[in-house]
């Protein structure tokens, strides 16, 4: 299975900006051949969108851009969950690539964060069921398919909390690097998704 950017880019790389044909550049084509809305960011299906998307803070856990945080200053909404990002599709409409992928991420993080020191063997084999699902299940046929082959050459560590935190950091990790993406300090994973920073701001 594989899939490709209608600019005949990788799918899975930082986004070259020309196209060739009547398709948005960066629209990324499934294995059947035809567009794959869950493979591709929405700014890369929804034209407009982009334009408005270029302040987007592309350091993690800042996704703000200031023109939306401007806006939701004026009106109030600032510092809840509820501020829409510009770049990504209306609420109520299904998830682009990006954000499948940060709830994605989310849930396997903070799974990983609250999983045992010490699991029994079937809490052992529960993770790995549904670790190994992913590459077999994830609708982002491109990143399942390239998950698939990380995870062929790095096993999952499920042996503990910290080790199965540490083994996800560095798949997440492969991720960012071929989005062009800063890398994640993995000793700081306890502290991004089960303690908070000490500052106490997240408490
Ligand atoms: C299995 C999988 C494969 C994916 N493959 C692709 C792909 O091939 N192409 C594609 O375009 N998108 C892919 N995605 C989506 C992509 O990884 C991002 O989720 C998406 O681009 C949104 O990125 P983001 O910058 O908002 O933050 P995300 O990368 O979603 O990260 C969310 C938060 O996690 C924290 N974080 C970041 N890195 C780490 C880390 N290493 N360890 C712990 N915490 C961390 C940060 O606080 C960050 O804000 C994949 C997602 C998943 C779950």
């Amino acid at each position: 299975m594989s899939a490709s950017r209608t600019d005949g880019s990788a799918p899975n790389t930082p986004n070259p900006s020309s196209s060739k044909n009547a398709m948005p550049p960066g629209m990324v084509m499934g294995p059947d051949g035809k567009p794959c809305k869950i493979c591709t960011a929405f700014r890369h299906w929804k034209p407009g969108a982009a334009a408005e998307g270029h302040d987007r803070s592309r350091s993690h856990g800042g996704h703000t851009s200031t023109s939306a945080m401007m806006a939701a200053l004026a009106s109030g909404t600032a510092g809840t969950t509820t501020m829409a990002r510009p770049d990504e599709p209306p609420p109520n409409c299904p998830p682009d690539v990006e954000q499948l992928g940060r709830a994605t991420w989310t849930f396997l993080h903070t799974t990983a964060a609250y999983y045992p020191e010490r699991p029994t063997p079937t809490q052992r084999a529960n993770m790995l069921s549904l670790i190994r699902a992913l590459p077999l299940l994830y609708p982002c046929s491109h990143c399942a398919d390239d998950l698939g082959e990380d995870m062929a050459a790095h096993p999952p560590d499920v042996s503990g909390r910290v080790g199965l935190s540490r083994w996800l950091c560095e798949r997440h990790n492969v991720v960012n690097q071929k989005l062009g993406k800063e890398e994640f300090n993995c000793a700081k994973t306890d502290e991004r998704w089960k303690d908070g920073p000490s500052d106490g701001s997240c408490d």
